[in-house]
């Protein structure tokens, strides 16, 4: 999962027309930390519906004011945007034959398996009516049509578009409406208000039977009717392949401030190690789609459709036969790589370095052609070069060269200008004994860092070219590994640490985040098991607190980000948020809880960006999940220990809050670190994916 492939994504429920609300929410999340992201797309009705006054009047003018300074040209969407419920209420702005409604706007008109960013997208476009999907009979196809309703005819079509593409694995399924039932055997005890579930019955048959059949990797609904709902993720019927996890969204902007947007990280499937694409994680449940359909509930309202009302007809894996899963196969990935690698352009760059700029924070969407026309409006240029990686993705930066010194000091006034949505940065590019002599004193930096005895905070303890304390690690994957505590609270108290020197979960590249995030969860599933090394005598299962702390620490490179994973057994753990309160109450502070409980390491990321931007924060993973969040205001002084008091209290060992106190000889923990090894071994996903992907 922690592949470098991985595509960011945000996803949004109903817009309704609410087009400002939803592009600043996007253009600050995408600016954020967590970003910058590739694509939104929107689920649910796009246009909001019209009201009767409107539609005397067209159809919904008003309604569609928000949108216009995009039709227009005027505003730009802040990413590419895409959407699959637009009719009746947009019907005349979305007569275009490939849904173009405005640049970088798009209605996925036909249903259908297209490829985005990268990502296989399967979209069913319209909204599911009982009466229209049930009846074949030409009148009933074009009433459909004109209503945006899907019927049986489409979702043959989409099935005929992934066909014709030689059938293959779906990254993400779109449809409006939630599929019936999807529920089923959830554990997931949250919806108190009974949203989900009601959502949920109401929902389109066909919209379930399109994940059943697809087997999408995630499946994205709107008309959610006041539900955020992102369940738990659910193994598919008679495929060992990967789970499913279905996302409901709330309504964009709706003011009970249930969640509507949010953040995935996707590799593609076919780029991803088929072994990282089986990772079930410990809550996977069954197929919801494995029981048979259950009748919906009655539907008020005039139409008083019936809706699959004789509670008789089988659910349609009676005709399975249509679909082969066997089918379900991914390009390899060596050779798409190996493609895309062909194509990055190797050249040196032409021209002076004295006339040449550096533009950093590039929206990864601006190619050379974007960059070159922004650039000429400077002067001529000599030679542009993107920074693409091995498989062609821009890396967010480049050099100009321009003919003249005079074009390239106009360049340098454009650095804080916005382009593509992104404040970029411009600077004189550095020639090459400048950039050697630059990396000739961080080297000598780190061997001075080196050479000291690795007591922190002096020097980056946590660089693992630190080769002083390599006995403490007890795992490593790609991008992060697992070290003992030096002088941990308790023997198995152990920290998740990237191995670039990142300052915080946060701001994290995305890849290593998700990797830290399932070392997290790793871990959490071994003490549940009873293992963690200690304590063996009883193999009780425990609990497991995580926290962070984000100081900048301006000297010593600034912070190295650790997450602290400290078990804790059962009883003691259900005090853990109690605690944590009362520590807050304390020192006079209140946690901000994340809400609802971040499901993936981009939408930790996301949350915590939202709240603290790049600043300095406090986190804490209580045992089930939930974030406590608390942004650290500059010159708070109590922030060193306070994970690690709060904790010694939880646990009852109060005197071993400071680690200096519990140090022990280097054979202690090493016996300590390999005690850890020998029972998180089987719990090891990140290195098992690590070592597949070698
Ligand atoms: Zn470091």
């Amino acid at each position: 999962m922690s592949d470098p492939n991985a595509k960011k994504i945000l996803i949004a429920g109903d817009v309704r027309g609410n087009v400002q609300a939803l592009y600043k929410r996007v253009a600050s999340v995408n600016a954020s930390a967590a970003g910058p992201f590739h694509a939104l797309f929107c689920v649910g009705p796009f246009f909001a519906e019209a009201s009767d006054g409107d539609a005397a009047a067209g159809s919904g003018d008003a309604a569609m004011d928000e949108l216009r300074p995009y039709i227009d040209g005027t505003a730009v969407a802040p990413l590419p945007t895409y959407f699959v419920d637009a009719l009746p209420a947009g019907r005349d702005l979305c007569r275009h034959p490939e849904g173009v409604v405005a640049p970088d706007i798009t209605f996925l008109r036909s249903p259908g398996v297209r490829v985005v960013e990268g990502l296989r997208v399967a979209s069913l476009p319209g909204h599911y009516n009982p009466m229209s999907f049930d009846d074949e009979s030409k009148l009933a196809a074009t009433a459909a049509a004109a209503e945006g309703e899907y019927t049986k005819q489409d979702v043959k079509a989409l099935r005929t578009s992934l066909a014709a593409q030689g059938g293959g694995g779906v990254d993400l399924l779109l449809t409006s409406d939630w599929p019936r039932n999807v529920t089923a055997f959830s554990r997931d005890g949250k919806d108190s208000a009974g949203a989900a579930s009601r959502a949920s019955a109401a929902g389109s048959p066909a919209s379930a039977e399109l994940a059943r059949e697809l087997q999408p990797r995630y499946h994205v609904s709107g008309r959610s009717g006041g539900a955020f709902y992102a369940r738990e993720p659910y193994r598919n019927a008679g495929h060992a392949g990967h789970a499913t996890r279905f996302v409901g969204l709330g309504a964009v902007g709706n003011k009970e401030k249930t969640k509507w947007l949010h953040a995935l990280a996707l590799a593609p499937a076919e780029t991803m190690p088929p072994s990282a694409l089986a990772l079930h994680p410990a809550d996977t449940t069954a197929s919801p789609y494995a029981l048979p359909v259950p009748p919906p509930p009655p539907r008020g309202g005039a139409n008083g459709a019936p809706g699959g009302g004789d509670g008789k007809r089988p659910f349609p894996g009676a005709d399975a036969s249509e679909f082969d899963h066997s089918a379900l196969r991914w390009e390899d990935p060596r050779a798409k790589r190996a493609r895309a690698a062909a194509a990055v352009d190797r050249r040196p760059l032409r021209g002076d370095v004295d006339k040449t700029v550096y533009v950093r924070n590039l929206n990864f969407r601006a190619d050379e052609g974007a960059i070159g026309e922004f650039f000429g409006q400077c002067g001529a240029l000599v030679d542009l070069r993107l920074g693409r990686d091995d498989q062609g993705r821009s890396r967010g930066y480049c050099h100009v060269s321009f003919e003249t010194a005079e074009a390239a000091a106009k360049a340098l006034e454009l650095t804080d200008s916005s382009f593509f949505g992104r404040d970029i940065t411009v600077a004189m590019a550095k020639s090459e004994e400048q950039r050697n002599a630059e990396r000739d004193e961080r080297l000598r930096n780190d061997r001075r860092r080196n050479r000291t005895d690795g007591a922190p905070p002096t020097g980056c303890w946590f660089c693992l070219s630190n080769e002083k304390d390599t006995h403490l690690v007890a795992s490593i994957a790609r991008e992060s590994f697992v070290s003992m505590d030096k002088g941990g609270l308790v023997p198995d108290h152990c920290q998740v640490v990237p191995v670039e020197h990142a300052p915080s979960f946060a701001a994290m590249p995305v890849s290593a985040a998700e990797e830290v995030w399932l070392y997290i969860q790793s871990v959490r599933e071994c003490l549940a098991a009873g293992g963690g090394g200690a304590p063996l005598e009883n193999r009780e299962p425990r609990d497991l607190v995580v926290f962070e702390r984000h100081l900048s620490l301006r000297s010593k490179g600034g912070n190295h980000c650790h997450m602290n994973c400290v078990p804790v057994p059962r009883e003691r753990a259900k005090k853990a948020r109690k605690i944590f309160e009362q520590a807050a109450k304390r020192l006079n502070f209140e946690w901000t809880e994340l809400t609802p409980k971040p499901s993936s390491a981009l939408d930790l990321q996301t949350a915590i960006a939202e709240i603290a931007g790049d600043g300095e924060y406090y986190a804490v993973h209580l045992p089930d999940g939930a974030v406590l969040l608390r942004v650290i205001r500059p010159k708070e002084p109590h922030w060193m220990s306070f994970g690690r008091e709060v904790l010694g209290h939880l646990l009852g060992c109060p005197e071993r809050t400071s680690w200096q106190e519990c140090m022990e000889s280097e054979a202690a923990e090493t016996a300590r670190a390999e005690k850890f090894k020998a029972s998180f071994e089987a719990h090891d996903a990140p290195a098992r994916i690590a070592a597949e992907a070698e």
